[in-house]
């Protein structure tokens, strides 16, 4: 590994730390969360809130439903070259109950995943420019 710093590839999406949390928003009005961040006006019919807290959301959950990636991901994201398929997560956060679709660590397939399984937040370096390696979060199964 290279001494270049490790930044975010999207900036402001999560935090850099060794234990990393994705950064939302939650409603003052309803407390409804938000990933990613909304911050003009709140999406629950229900509520005419437009003030929003940035919080830290939880960074273990449950998988509700995974599958395989076997195409290259829109931007923001950027795409490992040559591309390879990758399983995704839909993981279930244990406070605030919202379902964050995200990558799985590299290496592991969807035969190794299952629904209810427990899985924690991690940082993986994405790709490397000629000035700092961007990382971007990824699902882990949780160490028990
Ligand atoms: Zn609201």
């Amino acid at each position: 590994m290279s001494s270049k710093p490790l930044v975010p590839a999207v900036e402001g999406w999560h935090t850099m730390t060794a234990k990393p949390h994705l950064i939302g928003t939650q409603c003052k009005g309803c407390g409804t969360y938000f990933f990613p961040k909304q911050s003009d006006y709140c999406r629950n019919p229900d509520c005419e809130s437009t003030e929003f807290d940035e919080v830290e959301l939880s960074r273990t959950g449950h998988i509700w439903s995974y599958t395989n990636a076997c195409y290259k991901p829109p931007a923001p994201f950027v795409a490992h070259e040559p591309f390879v398929p990758y399983a995704i997560a839909a993981v279930q956060l244990e406070t605030e109950q919202m379902v964050i679709l995200g990558q799985v660590i590299g290496g592991l397939t969807v035969d190794e995943l299952k629904v209810g399984m427990p899985m924690e937040l991690v940082l993986e370096p994405l790709h490397e420019t000629d000035n700092d390696i961007k990382v971007t979060w990824k699902w882990q199964p949780l160490a028990q």
